[in-house]
């Protein structure tokens, strides 16, 4: 039970990665406030999640959206309380060749994938900087490591998230507010199948050094350990979780 009296709200929490992540703090003794656009999917979670006394509260909102976060926010201490750890994960990964990209494309990927960690941080970082702590961990890509065709966007993005996570751990760091990042790999879920093929999936196993499909409870395991005390002390740094993919 690492998370026991603990209020995690958590980003893209309907499927994949994010509903991994909150299933397993759930496991562990965390309320939950689980934010997504995807209303069926996040309620279907949140009601195989929630437990007497340990709610998982869903709330169907864009993460573009400020004055949505605003007020989930505001929803999440009058329903369950302070919040005490903040999982920044919903993102997008549609592939697009630089050249045919359009502005509009280059844009979303960096609203949805950056720029609404800006705005769920802000919303929540004051309450963290009055209780004097906090733990924050923000979803990247191994890709920023690797680069990949069709995916500037993208990694562009996701490097935005390693540089938030650096210097906001520095700004944060006096306020005993711990901020970090996972580099997840190639991670099985339902919409990898929208955009990668078979063989591409057996391309990138074949350079990991484990030799099974990373899942979202890979993810979720690493996550669990930056939010909680067991990584008191660490913070500014990226944890890649690949599968001994890469190595830096
Ligand atoms: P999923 O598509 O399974 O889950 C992401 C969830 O976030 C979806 O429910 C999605 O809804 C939601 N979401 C997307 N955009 C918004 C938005 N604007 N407002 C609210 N909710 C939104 O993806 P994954 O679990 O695979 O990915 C989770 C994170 O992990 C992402 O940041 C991704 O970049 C990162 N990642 C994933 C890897 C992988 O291999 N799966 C590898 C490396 C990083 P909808 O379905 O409607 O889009």
């Amino acid at each position: 039970m690492l998370l026991k009296n603990k209020t995690a709200l958590i980003t893209g929490a309907a499927t994949g990665i994010g509903e991994g992540i909150a299933r397993l703090f759930a496991e562990h003794g965390a309320s939950l406030v689980l934010l997504d656009r995807n209303s069926a999917a996040l309620h279907s979670a949140s009601t195989s999640i929630s437990s007497p006394g340990r709610p998982a509260l869903p709330i169907v909102l864009d993460v573009r959206d400020r004055r949505a976060i605003d007020s989930a926010v505001d929803h999440a201490h009058a329903e369950i309380g302070e919040i005490d750890i903040l999982i920044n994960n919903a993102g997008i990964y549609p592939r697009q060749s630089f050249l045919e990209m359009s502005e509009e494309q280059w844009d979303e990927m960096q609203s949805i994938n950056l720029k609404s960690m800006f705005h769920t941080t802000q919303a929540i970082l004051p309450e963290m900087i009055g209780r004097g702590k906090g733990k924050i961990v923000n979803i990247s890509s191994v890709t920023f490591h690797l680069g990949l065709e069709n995916l500037t966007h993208y990694v562009t993005s996701k490097g935005g998230v390693i540089g938030l996570t650096r210097s906001l751990a520095r700004e944060m760091g006096p306020h005993n507010i711990h901020i970090n990042c996972i580099t997840p790999g190639a991670i099985q879920v339902e919409a990898e199948r929208a955009v990668v093929s078979e063989d591409q999936i057996r391309l990138w196993m074949d350079q990991q050094s484990l030799k099974r499909r990373m899942i979202p409870l890979d993810i979720a395991r690493a996550c669990l350990f930056l939010a909680s005390e067991l990584s008191d002390g660490l913070t500014g740094q990226t944890l890649n979780v690949d599968g001994g993919w890469i190595m830096h």
